[in-house]
């Protein structure tokens, strides 16, 4: 039985057995061998070079047909398939097997990656170029090694627990809950977008565990504990009698929190506070409702690119946007412009990866940059603004400029729509998300121009910290209890009041019951959380006064040390609601 700690994303327990998978970009966990497999791994690897010069030479053959574009991709095949048939780029990789005992995939995969850095390195912009065919080699020489096994959670007839070295979010996303019982991963953060979507898929989930994926067999018996952070791989009769018990405790108190689905989120003292549902499908927004939430404040649409190579139609924009907000009927929906980039999508997709790319070409910059789908976007989501209480919400704004950008283009749209007489609402509220220190610092100017700010507190902390928000090597430096963060929350909220602006928080902290307490004595009156937490954070909300989240804030405040405030936090949420800790 082995024991591993790492961070809890998804709340609660599953028992199964375990299904490896390998991440999108054919990352391979560094697995080895028994050193009498290495013949049979050997074996592979010359399988596998020879099945992909055979689908290599298929598609030179099929491209001597196209006079038009064949001639220059030809000239890539070539370049591919002399590397193919490089005995000595073959002898490298069965020397990596025999020398370090690991997986033909491992040897694969380490050996054209370090000569793809290679070329990264060298000045030449040709040369360095050159890395993509490299890594194109890799993904082809994978493929042919992982092929069958990459199709099989599309394919599951059984319950499994999935493990992996790392998720991406359109993976997780296609997950069937059905089978797909539990999730754990060696890399990933809190507010990585694949642990938000294990979250609102309600799929108990832990991240971070480091090497779990060289310690795990694919059939082993894994446990996987959602709340306290904890896998176990082969756990013993007791341990699975434990945590079968422990599971059904926890569903019963699901049960219990989801009787409060009518009862108001108001405090003791009287304070009425709204709960709305994040969501990245429309088939959540029923759940969110299900759940007691009063209205969508976050609708990550970039999810509409989830396993597709083309680009969303303006129709499809349309019918995802209108079959939301029917469901909402006059309750608020905010659509979130597209926040492509950084580990949403667009990374597969370009030739050489950003080198990084939660700095780069994201969210409203990536919009910016690509007016026509802008447009498009923006077009459908005018047009489902008859049909309800829809606010539009742009991410990322890290200076005026780029939200008077927006809003001018908003504006075209508009202007277009007027031409062609197809209706929208004139005045359809256009909000910001704060998450970037700069707009923080900037947000009494930024609130003249904005509706309304929902303040992103997964991307204020990993800007404000400098930490990467998925990644395990720092996520103990990952914290919104930092004190830096805190008080770029509160003067957002301090100067959203003062422009009489609407506010909320729509990041991770708002479904965490620790930061509830302290949100609502900042002033936050609006929080938007994935539906399933929505029970538990109206508990504590009922559980407190207006007066004590005031007191506690104080507190905090005057504290200067995150480790200080996050104890603090976790002793007063625990008096607050025991059952859940
Ligand atoms: C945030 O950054 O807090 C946020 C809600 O946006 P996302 O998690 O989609 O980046
Ligand atoms: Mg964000």
């Amino acid at each position: 039985m082995d024991i591993k700690k790492g961070i809890a994303v998804s709340p609660g327990v599953s028992i199964g057995k375990c299904l490896i998978i390998d991440s999108e970009d054919y990352r391979i966990p560094r697995r080895t061998i028994e050193p009498s497999q290495r013949m049979a791994e050997v074996q592979r690897v010359r399988n596998a070079f020879h099945d992909a010069v055979r689908e290599l030479t298929a598609l030179d053959q099929a491209q001597q047909q196209d006079a038009a574009s064949g001639g220059r991709i030809r000239d890539i095949f070539a370049v591919h398939l002399r590397f193919l048939r490089d005995r000595s780029l073959r002898r490298k990789i069965t020397d990596v097997i025999h020398v370090e005992s690991v997986t033909a995939e491992y040897a694969v995969s380490s050996v054209l990656r370090e000569i793809a850095l290679h070329f990264i390195a060298v000045k030449d912009a040709y040369i360095s170029e050159r890395a993509a065919d490299i890594y194109d080699i890799e993904r082809r020489l994978l493929k042919q090694l992982l092929g069958h096994k990459r199709e099989d959670v599309g394919r599951l007839k059984e319950e499994v627990v999935v493990v992996a070295r790392e998720l991406s979010p359109t993976q997780t996303a296609g997950f069937n809950k059905e089978f797909v019982k539990g999730i754990a991963s060696d890399a990933g953060g809190r507010t990585s977008h694949a642990a938000i979507v294990a979250r609102s898929l309600g799929i108990p989930a832990v991240v971070a565990l480091e090497d779990l994926t060289e310690i795990v067999h694919g059939g082993d018996t894994v446990i996987i504990d959602g709340n306290r952070g904890i896998v176990i791989v082969s756990p013993d009769e007791d341990t699975i009698h434990q945590y079968e018990a422990y599971g059904r405790d926890f569903v019963a108190l699901g049960h219990k929190l989801d009787a409060l689905r009518d009862e108001p989120a108001v405090t003791r003292d009287g304070v009425r506070i709204t709960l709305l549902g994040n969501i990245e499908f429309p088939d959540e927004a029923r759940i969110v409702l299900d759940k007691g939430g009063e209205g969508i404040g976050l609708y990550r649409t970039e999810f509409l690119y989830l396993n597709r190579q083309t680009e969303p139609t303006e129709e499809e924009h349309y019918q995802a946007y209108a079959t939301t907000v029917r469901v909402l009927g006059k309750r608020p929906v905010i659509i979130r412009t597209v926040d492509l980039g950084a580990d949403k999508y667009t990374q597969s997709r370009r030739y050489v990866p950003e080198p990084n790319p939660f700095l780069g070409l994201r969210s409203i910059r990536y919009c910016l940059q690509n007016l026509g789908m802008f447009k498009t976007q923006l077009r459908a989501i005018l047009r489902a603004s008859v049909l309800g209480q829809v606010k539009i919400m742009f991410p990322l704004i890290t200076n005026i400029q780029e939200l008077m950008q927006a809003k001018m283009i908003v504006h075209d749209v508009m202007e277009d729509l007027d031409e062609e007489r197809i209706a929208y609402n004139r005045n359809v509220k256009v909000g910001i998300m704060v998450e970037t220190p700069s707009a923080a610092l900037t947000a009494s100017s930024l609130a003249r121009e904005s509706d309304f700010f929902s303040i992103g507190t997964n991307d204020l902390t990993q800007y404000t910290l400098a930490v990467d928000r998925g990644n395990e090597l720092v996520s103990t430096l990952y914290s919104a209890a930092d004190p830096a963060v805190l008080r770029l929350i509160r003067t957002v909220i301090q100067d959203a009041y003062k422009a009489q602006i609407d506010v909320s928080v729509c990041g991770e902290t708002a479904s965490e019951p620790e930061y509830v307490m302290l949100l609502l004595g900042m002033g936050v009156r609006t929080l938007s959380l994935s539906a399933p937490m929505i029970p538990e954070i109206k508990q504590v909300i009922r559980s407190v006064t207006l007066e004590s989240c005031n007191g506690l804030t104080r507190t905090v405040l005057a504290m200067n040390s995150e480790r200080q405030i996050s104890a603090y936090l976790r002793n007063m949420a625990r008096k607050v609601l025991p059952e859940v800790f």
